[in-house]
């Protein structure tokens, strides 16, 4: 389906963003993957996609709370593809506290990682998109991009935020081919929120299974995780003519957290 086409995924060396990477070369997409980690896994990560699927593969490291460094990957993404045509934007990282011991370090790292980075890729992408008269521009926000939760104030913000991009971005190309979206995931069980449950497993005293039932007991009615691969399948899906008048959207896809 997505043969020949190129995609950049901020985020994408482990969890959401690598599962996604995965369900994009699966339909023959080239991909750029970006991240944090240790640099062997990393490589074996790139060399065994390109091996699986036969489609190119590529890294860039860029530290996604420096605007120059995220300039210098979209740059390597133009000239290593010749364009990119889909955009996943899905670096991102947490800190929980209650507001008067929230650090301002961590305010800041937030806020630069899970919002900005997304205004400076799709500052760099949209020209590319627009020559090409299509590109799909898929932000990560989360079910906290529609609602809140205590104690996640940077977060909380940070994926409200993204929300307002995605919305600004869709009105301003409306039309053009290009169209703008967010997915709003619940809990999924990724490297991101194992802190969250093992806190959660201290706290109760129980192993780390039963913290991670608790804390979907208390807010995802499904009292499931959400897969990677159904996120993947997600993206895929709007990547796809099907999805060619679905652009400023916020998709939850939460268990039903957010009809609550
Ligand atoms: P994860 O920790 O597995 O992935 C986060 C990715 O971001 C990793 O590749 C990491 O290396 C990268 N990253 C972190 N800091 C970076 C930096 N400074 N520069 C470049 N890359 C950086 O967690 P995940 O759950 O896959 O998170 C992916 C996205 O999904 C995040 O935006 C997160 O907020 C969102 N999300 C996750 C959940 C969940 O329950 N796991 C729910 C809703 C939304």
């Amino acid at each position: 389906m997505l043969k020949g086409k190129n995609a950049v995924i901020t985020g994408s060396t482990s969890g959401i963003g690598l599962g996604i990477a995965r369900a994009l070369a699966a339909q023959g997409c080239n991909v750029m993957l970006n991240g944090l980690g240790d640099p062997e896994k990393i490589e074996a990560t790139r060399m065994a996609l390109t091996a699986e699927f036969g489609i190119t593969v590529i890294f860039h490291g860029a530290d996604m709370t420096r605007p120059d460094e995220i300039s210098a990957l979209m740059e390597s993404a133009a000239n290593e593809f010749g364009g990119v045509d889909i955009l996943v934007n899905s670096a991102g990282i947490q800190h929980t506290a209650p507001i008067e011991e929230f650090s301002p370090d961590r305010w800041q790292a937030i806020i630069a990682i899970n919002l900005s980075s997304s205004f400076y890729t799709i500052h760099h992408a949209v020209p590319q998109m627009r020559r090409n008269g299509w590109g799909r521009i898929i932000n990560i926000a989360s079910v906290h991009g529609l609602v809140a939760s205590a104690n996640k104030a940077a977060y909380v913000s940070a994926k409200h935020g993204l929300v307002g991009l995605t919305k600004v971005v869709a009105l301003e190309t409306a039309g053009s081919g290009i169209t703008s979206n967010a997915i709003c995931p619940g809990w999924t069980r990724t490297e991101l929120i194992e802190p969250q449950i093992a806190a959660r497993a201290e706290a109760l005293g129980v192993d780390i299974e039963a913290g991670g039932r608790s804390m979907l007991a208390e807010k995802q009615p499904s009292r499931q995780f959400v897969s990677i691969e159904q996120l993947g399948q997600l993206a895929l899906f709007l990547c796809s003519p099907g999805a060619d008048q679905i652009t400023g959207t916020a998709i939850p896809i939460d268990g039903g957290w957010t009809a609550q």
